[in-house]
């Protein structure tokens, strides 16, 4: 999540109050939140933990695929190239 900065004033109850700084989270957008969801389900979800002889991951779990193809659908790329373009060890669809 991105955040910011800023300086505000703080009313301290008594006395003159002062000015502080202050950490601005900005508000998540819907590919960010889609994101955050993705992560937050494959770092506690057995299925998307296994991996292969090799050490890959399997990518079999259906909840992580869905989750991922949302985020897909609302991130947007920089490049029309880049929306074609699989990321090496996604999961595929
Ligand atoms: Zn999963």
């Amino acid at each position: 999540m991105a955040s910011h900065i800023e300086r505000r004033w703080l009313d301290t109850g008594s006395g003159p109050g002062a000015m502080v700084d202050v950490i601005v989270y900005d508000a998540e957008s819907p590919d960010q939140a889609a994101y955050r969801r993705l992560i937050a389900h494959s770092s506690a979800c057995q299925t998307c933990r296994q991996l292969d002889e090799n050490g890959w991951a399997t990518s079999t779990c259906e909840t992580a695929q869905r989750l991922y193809r949302v985020w897909r659908r609302l991130w947007r790329p920089l490049t029309a190239a880049a929306a074609t373009a699989s990321p090496e060890g996604s999961p595929t669809t």
